[in-house]
């Protein structure tokens, strides 16, 4: 546990209060760290202001949806202007909702229907997986180890299991990722290695006629920053084209954050299913599941699938997805999300192969992971193994140092940060420095 040096009193004091009413002070399991969150007082563009009136150049982009930063103007007036004609919320249908969702099946590879949600990614997951299951008759789900597809019981597994309880790595064990679960729902969860095509070919071999759906994200996001390759993307494919399976991608954190079509869009790979959320309405709550008609339209009222909730396609953030997607064509922003990934990504690793440490920066897009003690990471269990906690310390204390020099990012279980369209070059550069004086101060400790 690292102390916080320069003055975040008013986060501690905050933090004191919140514990009082808020489960550990927070509204998140995220949202903590030790040895008390830092609370924020304002966010415009890429600057976050804590509590206290110290401000960071913030890499955390409020868990990665303010992809055109914090406040965008034209987003923020599109909301108020739809609030103005509509208030808060009605709860028929609307032009808006058919205008977005019209938008969304153009851009989206293999979207024929769109179903809004009402704003977490967990709704559309909980969708997917329900309906991979009424679709095809059939009980097991495939996820990927280190994978984290929302809170509910269905997919409540294996996303950060130990490696004692996680036992064989092409045949991991299925892990409860919380109390509660009901064991007869985990048993139908099966649980595979990411970038391992051989280990899925055993898994439908070992589960034949038993699977649903496979469930994946294209870019393994939850464990830091994992680009799953092409060969996983097209095996996935081609077996559930076989066997009959639903291939359902979860795009919630890796959709709308770089290109608009989706990683899987970007890798050529077109699931039946994909479920959306986070950056699509930059910050506004929207989420949806998208895919092919025969499939989406098995959603009630059309067919039998239980589909439902009251703030569904809320014409607020629905205005917000709207003039993201216009600002986002307008202004070309993926491009420059690519290039400042990349930037970051190719400065930290010069800085690291000229001190001969052991670290690694991985990116994809506007999404990249500092990970220490290894050079590259290509599933779970290469982070899982070196995530000790010596290099839990260093991460900490990565986080402190960047803070104390005005820059924030923020741990989940690995320090991931999100680059919005806000920051520039010299951000980018300005953060490499800072990591490599980090690493040279820390040579000893990340020796080869
Ligand atoms: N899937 C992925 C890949 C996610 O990153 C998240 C959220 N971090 C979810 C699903 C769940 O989304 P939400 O928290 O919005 O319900």
């Amino acid at each position: 546990m690292t102390a916080i040096a320069h003055d975040t009193a008013g986060s501690a004091a905050l933090h004191e209060r919140a514990r009082r009413s808020l489960p550990m002070g927070v509204t998140g399991d995220g949202r903590y760290s030790a040895p008390y969150p830092i609370s924020f007082a304002r966010a415009q563009g890429k600057w976050m202001h804590d509590v206290d009136g110290n401000a960071y150049v913030d890499y955390h982009g409020g868990f990665g949806t303010a992809v055109l930063g914090y406040a965008h103007p034209e987003v923020d007036e599109a909301v108020m202007s739809a609030t103005r004609e509509v208030g808060a919320f009605v709860g028929v249908p609307h032009p808006y909702e058919v205008a977005l969702a019209e938008r969304l099946c153009a851009v989206l590879p293999g979207a024929e229907r769109v179903a809004l949600c009402g704003g977490g990614g967990t709704d559309a997951i909980y969708h997917c997986v329900r309906l991979a299951r009424a679709a095809t008759g059939r009980p097991k789900l495939i996820k990927i180890e280190g994978g984290y597809h929302g809170w509910h019981g269905d997919v409540g597994a294996s996303t950060r299991p130990s490696l004692n309880a996680a036992g064989d790595a092409r045949h991991p064990a299925t892990v409860p990722n919380s109390d509660g679960i009901l064991p007869a729902v985990l048993a139908e969860v099966v649980v595979a290695p990411a970038n391992d095509a051989e280990a899925l070919e055993a898994l439908f071999r070992a589960h034949a006629d038993q699977i649903a759906g496979v469930l994946v994200e294209p870019v393994l996001y939850s464990a830091g920053c994992i680009e799953i390759d092409r060969e996983f993307l097209d095996t996935a494919r081609r077996l559930c084209d076989r066997d009959g399976a639903l291939l359902i991608f979860d795009e919630v954190m890796s959709g709308f954050r770089n290109g608009l079509s989706g990683a899987g869009g970007r890798a050529g790979v077109v699931p039946d299913l994909g479920a959306y959320g986070k950056a699509v309405a930059n910050g506004y709550m929207l989420s949806f599941l998208a895919g092919r008609a025969e499939v989406m339209t098995l959603l009630a009222p059309e067919g039998p699938v239980f589909y439902s909730g009251t703030f569904n396609g809320h014409p607020l953030s629905v205005a917000a997805a709207l003039k993201t997607l216009d600002v986002r064509e307008r202004d070309e922003v993926a491009p420059r999300l690519w290039h400042l990934g990349d930037r970051v990504a190719a400065g930290i690793n010069a800085a690291r192969d000229q001190l001969g440490v052991e670290a690694v920066c991985q990116a994809y897009g506007s999404v990249f992971c500092i990970y220490f003690g290894t050079r590259q990471v290509r599933d779970y269990r290469d982070y899982a193994r070196t995530a000790g906690p010596d290099i839990n310390a260093l991460d900490d204390a990565l986080r402190a140092f960047l803070r104390e020099r005005g820059v924030y990012v923020h741990k989940r279980h690995v320090n991931r940060c999100f680059i919005g369209a806000q920051h520039d070059d010299a951000d980018a550069d300005h953060l490499v420095e800072l990591v490599a004086e980090f690493l040279g101060a820390h040579r000893e400790a990340l020796a080869r």
